[in-house]
């Protein structure tokens, strides 16, 4: 049986031309697509994500509005400024940066934005939503997740998925968006007791723990599915949460980098574009 290398950019190619014809209807009718990006101080790893999205989004027609914040701006000044973004009618959708800045609770910032202009689903009325099963408009990495588990014909119902990783980011909504497709979902994380023993009977990893090839050959089984959304810079070179080596026992994998990442960012066109 051949291994699947599950790339991002087919998917991302997928959506493309979908998220790429809303924005063009929209400039019919007089409406630039915009999204507000908000980064508050230099964090490198923003401004390298926040390069990116304002490619992607001229790419498909639209436009970025990114607004640069002084690392020691309050709280409540960047909570006014989203305020601003949310009543600005030029603004279709807001991305503020994380991680904020330590002074800054980052989940204040999030529950700032507007529930209809929420792009990454900060809002905790979203993010509720979500766990309920009424939306699918989950954080921009969960929805990469199914986005490339779907294209790529991963049959998920009943099966034994392992998450492991519990952030509000990405292991909790991802497990949330799993059960919805009917797998059987167990989500570990740092205090987990048994994880290879529990590895070894997944049929679908998802690994969301952010250590390098932590994911070891020995602690799954022979073709398992893998989906690795760990992105850990080591020595100038980014490398996943699980062990390249993996690839040899896996029916399908994603690569790093190539693999969610990529379908990441074009997740969050789409969010900004459901309205539109
Ligand atoms: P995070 O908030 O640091 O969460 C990491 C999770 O891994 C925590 O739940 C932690 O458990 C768990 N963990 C840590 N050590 C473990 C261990 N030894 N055994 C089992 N579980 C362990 O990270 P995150 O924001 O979810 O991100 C995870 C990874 O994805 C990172 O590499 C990040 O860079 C990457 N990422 C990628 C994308 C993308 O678009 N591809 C987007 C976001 C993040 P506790 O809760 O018990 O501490």
């Amino acid at each position: 049986m051949e291994t699947i290398i599950m790339r991002g950019k087919p998917v991302a190619d997928a959506y493309r031309q979908g998220v790429a014809a809303k924005i063009a209807a929209a400039k019919q009718r007089g409406l630039l697509v915009t999204i507000a990006i908000i980064v508050v101080g230099d964090d490198p790893a923003s401004h390298v994500y926040k390069d990116r999205l304002v490619k992607l989004i001229e790419s498909l027609g639209g436009a970025a509005k990114v607004i640069r914040l002084p690392q020691d701006s309050t709280e409540e000044y960047v909570i006014g400024v989203i305020k601003k973004l949310n009543r600005n009618r030029y603004v279709t959708g807001i991305l503020p940066m994380m991680p904020m800045p330590e002074h800054i609770n980052s989940e204040n910032v999030g529950a700032a934005v507007s529930p209809n202009k929420d792009v990454d689903c900060l809002n905790p009325q979203n993010v509720g939503n979500v766990f309920m099963g009424r939306s699918p408009w989950a954080a921009c990495t969960p929805r990469a997740c199914m986005a490339t588990l779907e294209h790529y014909g991963i049959e998920l119902e009943g099966k034994s998925v392992i998450v492991i990783g519990r952030s509000n980011v990405v292991g909790k909504p991802v497990a949330m968006l799993l059960l919805k497709k009917n797998a059987t979902v167990t989500i570990c994380h740092s205090r987990t007791r048994n994880l290879p023993e529990l590895l070894q009977q997944a049929d679908v990893i998802v690994a969301a723990v952010g250590k390098p090839c932590f994911v070891k050959p020995e602690m799954v089984k022979e073709g398992v599915v893998i989906v690795d959304v760990g992105i850990n810079a080591v020595d100038g070179k980014l490398v996943g949460d699980v062990d390249p080596a993996v690839a040899n026992k896996a029916a399908a994998f994603t690569p790093v980098p190539g693999g969610i990442g990529v379908v990441s960012n074009m997740m969050v066109m789409d969010c900004l574009t459901r309205n539109v």
